[in-house]
């Protein structure tokens, strides 16, 4: 049966007029099939062993304590896979919340850190891209109460109906402020389709200045040359480097990570 999602104009997303002239190199991973996929079954291998496996974490965490934060101090709670609460002593910012236990058939396979309910009221929501772990609608429908939500290009629709009072749409490199925060897009290496033939689908990591310090959550990226431009652009005090991609196909070099940046 169709899930009734309330039908909300698509007037409350909004897009900076940006230079359409400027060619983005492509940092799109390429998803053509390795010469032996065959080899490797996705669905004996990963799935249905996954099926039989406990699910890691506590059943039902106590709620977590956050600190008291003052004014020039940031706290952030890593709550599990993607997801981060960044704290200042203004505002709580939330970053691709993920509260599903399964992503459609894919069994998550830890429990996140706390509830979803133990949450402080959040001031701003940022989705890094589309891809089911990272954009969950049923998470963003509980966490969505009238304020911001700040997502690449081509994804705004995907959050729109969900009760959020703007949808800012950001293009590469753009900012946009939200009450004592600036919020940057910067380029990621991955890929943003959420099916098949969204192509369009835009997908990044976000640099986040608040209080004096700067917080880049890299999104899904795998390694790229682009680390060492988000490094020379921004002065980054803290990185949250999620996962940097775990497949053989985007090449991930441990040692490469020693040039993010001169000043990390
Ligand atoms: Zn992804």
């Amino acid at each position: 049966m169709p899930i009734g999602f309330p039908k909300k104009s698509r007037r409350n997303i909004v897009r900076q007029s940006g230079d359409g002239a400027i060619a983005k190199p492509s940092t799109r991973v390429r998803l053509r099939p390795r010469a032996d996929w065959h080899k490797r079954n996705f669905l004996t291998s990963v799935l249905i062993p996954s099926l039989f496996i406990k699910r890691a974490g506590d059943q039902a965490p106590r709620p977590p304590q956050f600190p008291k934060i003052r004014e020039g101090e940031i706290c952030i709670t890593w709550i599990g896979h993607a997801s981060f609460l960044v704290q200042t002593h203004e505002v709580n910012v939330l970053i691709d919340p993920n509260w599903s236990k399964w992503l459609k058939v894919i069994k998550r396979l830890k429990q996140p850190g706390f509830e979803i309910h133990h949450l402080p009221s959040i001031d701003f929501v940022l989705v890094t891209h589309a891809h089911f772990d990272h954009l969950d609608r049923r998470t963003l429908r509980r966490v969505a109460a009238d304020q911001p939500i700040v997502v690449p290009m081509g994804v705004g629709n995907l959050v729109h109906d969900l009760g959020f009072h703007i949808v800012h749409e950001l293009d590469y490199w753009q900012t946009v402020e939200l009450g004592p925060l600036k919020i940057s897009l910067t380029p990621c290496h991955h890929w943003g389709a959420r099916f098949l033939a969204d192509l369009h689908r835009d997908f990044g990591g976000f640099v986040i200045a608040a209080n004096g310090r700067t917080i880049f959550h890299c999104g899904d990226s795998a390694y790229f040359p682009g680390f060492r431009e988000i490094g020379d652009r921004y002065r980054i005090d803290i990185a949250l480097l999620h996962g940097l991609s775990r497949t053989r196909r985007q090449n991930f070099d441990p040692d490469a990570l020693r040039n993010f940046s001169p000043r990390l």
